[in-house]
């Protein structure tokens, strides 16, 4: 089996990559803040990461993702307030909308998604650890912060100077109670509409509500170990998020947080031009107003290598919705009967096996979606060509199947619709022929009865000149 590389942020390098106990990936995946339905910036990370994970299966490994859903947060307070509810009657409805528009776009479930708010007993025993070794002080404002300058490798991922960091942060100053400017919240004391929307709890420091970098070490340590094979995120959050959930669990712990980190370039959707038709397409659900496919945007999405930023534009979301027809198109005509039974020839079963050797090599050289998709779109475009020479071998046919199969299981482009539409195109077609022969053969009731079936399923023939048309309606 080839091997698997990928680009680590942390040594700025591509690198072999496997799992620390050679068979489960351990993978750690930053979520949503669910205050707002996930913009599509957001998704373009989860469906980099959707990429990620079965490509690792792929590869021969056990996948265990978990992704965190942030469900206290400053936003999701202040909305709480304005409404007069609690967080989780803000958060409820909102982690619904994210399941939904995740499984429109085909991004397979993580194993886990933990709430942050299910895990306060875990965020506070860190905080207590951390405490405990000196690295993490309670201010006279009653919070409890990380204190910087005791991590020495603090600014390691980021590749911030600490030097850099302390001075953009004191024209920042303005809380006289850290120790340091940089420091960062671990627990924050609460305030009163923190008691107001049931955004409070007990711990050691008084009543509070854990920090939001606190949530990802503590839920991610829980579940996963303290060492994490991989952690994935968009780009944004390298500084400070991770580079605080690196300080506060290797502080902790005394082992690295996570083996290789791994980020996603941003989705640009700033001036992207859209057409009064398409209206503002900036969520999932504004896409499939717009009658984008999961399909559409997922080849969008990976039509560009995840570390490249990527423009949202109609044009582009356009040229992937053609793209995406022709594999359906292909996959309805690659599945029939039709295409096993005027066979295919053995030159489609090297272009096949051929296209599955390229494609895994691009998917295993640092996700290389650009690439993989070249090799499917080649494959399809010489498969075609073989099928139109009928070569009337099966098991070339049944090889391409499994091909393109394989294929589609990673990058998942076969729109619905579509794929839909044309086995029913193919499906009236023999129809039209079998009725062709019954009147041939003069068993005008078998022709009838045909012609019922069709009219039964909205299909609408006509004689003329000896030709049969079909319309739908
Ligand atoms: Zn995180």
């Amino acid at each position: 089996m080839s091997d698997f590389r990928l680009y680590n942020t942390l040594s700025r390098q591509v690198e072999p990559f496997a799992p620390a106990d050679g068979t489960t990936v351990r993978m750690y995946t930053c979520g949503p803040t669910v205050y707002n339905p996930a913009h599509l910036g957001n998704f373009r990370t989860f469906l980099f990461e959707d990429l990620m994970r079965r490509v690792l299966a792929l590869r021969g490994w056990t996948v265990r993702q978990v992704m965190n859903l942030t469900d206290v947060d400053d936003k999701i307070i202040k909305r709480a307030l304005e409404q007069g509810k609690t967080i989780s009657e803000v958060t409820e409805p909102v982690i619904v909308v994210f399941h939904r528009d995740r499984e429109y776009l085909r991004i397979q479930a993580a194993e886990a998604y933990p709430r942050a708010t299910d895990f306060i007993p875990q965020m506070i025993a860190l905080v207590e650890r951390l405490v405990s070794r000196g690295v993490a002080y309670q201010a006279d404002d009653g919070s409890v912060y990380f204190a910087i300058s005791r991590f020495p490798a603090y600014g390691r991922l980021s590749r911030l100077d600490t030097r850099e960091i302390k001075a953009g942060a004191r024209v920042l100053q303005d809380d006289y109670t850290k120790e340091n400017a940089q420091d960062f919240a671990l627990w924050k004391a609460a305030k009163p509409e923190d008691e107001a929307t049931g955004a409070a709890w007990d711990s050691p420091w008084g009543r509070g509500r854990p920090g939001w970098h606190l949530e990802c070490s503590a839920m991610a340590m829980d579940l996963l170990g303290e060492t994490l094979d991989l952690h994935c995120g968009g780009i944004d959050l390298i500084f400070p998020h991770h580079e605080d959930e690196i300080a506060q669990s290797e502080a902790a712990t005394g082992v690295p947080f996570a083996r290789v980190w791994s980020h996603g370039a941003f989705l640009l959707t700033e001036g992207a031009k859209m057409a009064k038709r398409v209206g503002n397409v900036s969520t999932v659900q504004g896409l499939r107003e717009a009658r984008f496919s999961a399909a559409a945007l997922r080849h969008f999405v990976f039509n560009t290598h995840y570390r490249k930023e990527l423009n949202l534009s109609e044009e582009a979301l356009e040229a992937s919705r053609q793209a995406v027809r022709r594999v359906g198109d292909f996959a309805g005509r690659l599945r029939s009967d039709t295409a096993l039974a005027l066979g295919g020839t053995p030159e489609l079963a090297r272009v096949a096996e051929a296209a599955v050797v390229r494609a895994e090599a691009a998917l295993f050289d640092d996700l290389n979606g650009p690439e993989a998709l070249a090799a499917l779109f080649d494959f399809i475009r010489q498969a075609n060509a073989e099928l139109d020479r009928r070569g009337g071998d099966r098991g070339s046919v049944e090889r391409a199947r499994a091909a393109f199969d394989r294929i589609d299981s990673i990058l998942d482009i076969v729109p619905e619709r579509e794929e839909a539409d044309s086995a029913f195109a193919e499906w009236i077609e023999e129809r039209i022929e079998a009725r062709r022969v019954a009147r041939g053969a003069r068993d005008f009731a078998a022709a009838d009865g045909i012609r019922g079936e069709l009219t039964a399923r909205g299909v609408t023939i006509e004689d003329s000149g000896g030709e049969t048309r079909w319309k739908l309606g």
